[in-house]
């Protein structure tokens, strides 16, 4: 089975009509994925997005597929044929038997056998894709993908379109502050859905995003009943929180709503019991955030943070990418970390954990003297020799590197096997002296950052996560 060249030519005659219309996104996609569909002679089609940390794909247009198989979630997008994103075209001949499949017990129930999958392309780099299912065992031929390659093409300028217009609004409505929070921290896609249901959604999602907490945006809706076969009730949760694995919905104090909320919660929780999700008001919200050391209900001191650089969940993902390349390179050999006291802690002891060799570990104390503070002095030295071994300074951060440079210049003349440095935090605009640096977990701004294990004035320390102090505080001190 395959279609003739002619269909194809009406059919993306068609689709470039839609993609200059001015219907909104989800339309011009819904539309476009039944023309593909159609033309293809396939019984479904799904064009996707890929979120702007790249882990999640979103769906932004649908033909042909059931309910069931649209709302089973945001795909998680390493999981959903990454082959795809990786700029392949991908052909799975049996849905329901083959692994790449992430949910094939729903390709099963909704009879879909074959699937091509094409990426689409922004700048050479996948932003999304768009998949074909058919019920039928099917074969594509060449003419088959190379349409939907140009179709995958469209979709492209149609999300970029998309994206730039959300940054012109974004720009329209936000103050000078937001903005520049924006510049340095991109909020979570433009693709998902912006015009919330109630103003107390956008706030909860302000806050997710200062907290840069990714967040999608209703995007599942759970069957709870059905009758005669059909989907008789549905329940949309308002937010879906991606790194916390969590459903969220808002509630207000009316007590007739929370009543039938409650009781659509409790429903979801039978039928879905592997659902995590949380019905939340204002109050409850803030104690949320408090259990991860958020907000202000929160025990970890926020007041005073600008804005956060890298949650907690980035900085375990550096941690774990370092440890499996220090590990990597030491494979076979013992190695002795060295972490000067006290900004180093809660890097170190994450670090080593995801070490796969053995290490011994040991800890330098120093404190700065002179007219300008920069002239170092080490007030607790190391408990054991480290002669002949292969050792490994791990550091929070590197700034003019005059610390650094000092200490490098102190452990060599122990003469080691080997000496290199992994730094967490890396701020290359005020080095002084150029000191090489060997593992880097980020490169980070000329800004004064505080949070998992770095200090100001012996606070800020425990925070999970690490934020730039509002410049007003350190105005005159010279750091
Ligand atoms: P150096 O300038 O010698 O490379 O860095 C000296 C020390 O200054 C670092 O080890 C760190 O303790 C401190 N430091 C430099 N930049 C920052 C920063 O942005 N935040 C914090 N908390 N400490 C910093």
């Amino acid at each position: 089975m395959g279609s003739s060249r002619g269909t194809y030519y009406s059919a993306l005659k068609r689709i470039a009509r839609v993609a200059n219309s001015p219907l909104s996104l989800r339309r011009t996609c819904n539309s476009i994925a039944k023309s593909t569909a159609r033309a293809m002679q396939a019984n479904g089609c799904r064009i996707l997005s890929l979120d702007s940390q790249k882990e999640y794909l979103i769906t932004v247009g649908t033909y042909g597929l059931s309910d069931l198989y649209l709302k089973k979630g945001p795909l998680d997008a390493r999981k959903s044929l990454p082959d795809i994103l990786e700029g392949k075209v991908v052909f799975i001949a049996d849905a329901t038997k083959n692994e790449r499949v992430q949910y094939p017990q729903i390709a099963l129930t909704q009879g879909i056998s074959s699937i091509l999958g094409v990426p689409v392309l922004g700048k050479g780099e996948a932003i999304g894709e768009i998949r074909i299912y058919t019920r039928e065992p099917r074969q594509f031929s060449e003419a088959d993908k190379s349409f939907l390659l140009s179709v995958a093409d469209i979709c492209a300028v149609i999300f970029e379109r998309a994206e730039l217009h959300h940054l012109l609004e974004q720009d329209y409505k936000t103050n000078e502050k937001r903005r520049k929070l924006s510049q340095a921290s991109p909020l979570p896609t433009t693709l998902k859905p912006v015009s919330f249901a109630h103003p107390s959604e956008e706030d909860f999602a302000k806050l997710l995003d200062f907290y840069c907490i990714e967040w999608l945006y209703e995007p599942r809706s759970f069957p709870l009943k059905w009758e005669g076969g059909k989907i008789a009730e549905m329940f949309t949760p308002d937010f879906y929180l991606p790194e916390l694995d969590l459903y969220v919905e808002l509630t207000t104090l009316k007590q007739n709503l929370l009543t039938e909320k409650n009781r659509k919660l409790r429903q979801l929780r039978q039928l879905y019991p592997e659902v995590n999700i949380k019905l939340l008001n204002k109050n409850d919200f803030l104690k949320l955030l408090a259990k991860y050391g958020y907000g202000p209900l929160g025990e970890a001191k926020v007041e005073g943070i600008d804005r956060v650089l890298y949650t907690h969940a980035q900085i375990q993902r550096r941690v774990r990418t370092l440890a499996r390349r220090i590990s990597r390179d030491y494979a076979g050999q013992r190695l002795v970390l060295i972490g000067i006291l006290k900004g180093v802690v809660c890097f170190m002891s994450d670090l080593m954990q995801h070490l796969s060799i053995p290490v011994t570990l040991d800890f330098m104390a120093i404190s700065y003297y002179g007219g300008d503070g920069q002239v170092v002095k080490i007030t607790r030295d190391l408990d054991s020799s480290i002669t002949g071994q292969h050792v490994l300074m791990v550091e929070d951060i590197v700034d003019t590197g005059m610390t650094l440079n000092y200490i490098l210049s102190h452990l060599s003349a122990h003469n080691p096997a080997s000496l290199r440095v992994c730094t967490l935090l890396d701020k290359r605009a005020r080095r002084l002296i150029n000191v090489p640096l060997d593992y880097v977990g980020f490169e980070v701004p000329d800004e004064f950052v505080v949070g998992y294990g770095l200090d100001y004035k012996g606070e800020y320390r425990n925070l999970p996560f690490i934020g730039i102090l509002h410049p007003e505080l350190i105005k005159g001190h010279n750091l």
